[in-house]
């Protein structure tokens, strides 16, 4: 297996080519290293080469590897996962984001947690009935709740595309999300994962969400 070091120079030589391709400058992509399933000390060997964002995707995992993390100086840590309402209180003690915000309801018990927290909404865009986020036309009513919770700041949408191994065959997807980030004035797209993000950084993503292209393949949780 290849090191991390040299997983990662490839990620960036990509995001560097997709970037160019979008006229656009590698710097307006953040990197969000998924760590999910992997022990925390991926998370550190991570942070020593120089990332600083990080997403889960399991409020339950993340707290068993979180004490092992805390002292990494400037790392944040993204929820990416489908939260509970009776996990909200956790995830929020826990993440400085949460990125799969899919109802108002969800956005609700994170403000009364009480504690100052990024969200993003997640959306569906793609009629597969087993994938989270909210639907479109819930979409302006959802930012609408998000926006009236004092605790909570609004940065942007998240998208999973339907899984396919051609890229190609997200775009549309990831033009759809752009289409409606910039309908809300919201300025973060978090979209694309290893197998689709020259595709999604093509279409304007300014986060991609990166696992297996880093770590390698993860054991089935
Ligand atoms: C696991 C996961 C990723 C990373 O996927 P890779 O294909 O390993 O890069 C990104 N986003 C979400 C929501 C995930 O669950």
């Amino acid at each position: 297996m290849e090191s991390l070091s040299e997983n990662l120079a490839k990620v960036r030589e990509r995001i560097e080519r997709a970037a160019a391709r979008a006229h656009r400058s590698p710097a307006e992509i953040t990197l969000l290293a998924v760590a999910k399933v992997f022990p925390a000390q991926i998370i550190r060997d991570a942070w020593n080469e120089g990332l600083r964002e990080f997403g889960e995707n399991y409020v339950q995992e993340f707290e068993s590897k979180e004490p092992d993390v805390r002292d990494l100086t400037g790392a944040r840590f993204h929820l990416i996962g489908h939260l509970q309402s009776n996990k909200a209180k956790r995830a929020s003690e826990l993440f400085q984001v949460v990125q799969s915000v899919d109802s108002p309801k969800l956005a609700r018990r994170l403000n009364d947690a009480g504690r100052p927290l990024e969200v993003m909404i997640e959306v569906k865009t793609s009629g597969e009935e087993t994938k989270h986020g909210l639907a479109e036309a819930e979409l302006a009513a959802t930012v609408e709740a998000v926006r009236a919770c004092a605790n909570l700041t609004l940065t942007g949408l998240m998208t999973v595309p339907e899984w396919t191994e051609e890229a190609e065959k997200s775009r549309a997807a990831f033009a759809r999300l752009r289409e409606l980030a910039a309908q809300f004035a919201l300025p973060k797209l978090s979209m694309g994962m290893s197998h689709d993000f020259e595709v999604a950084i093509e279409e304007g993503s300014t986060m991609i969400r990166v696992g297996t292209a880093l770590f390698g393949r993860r054991r089935k949780p």
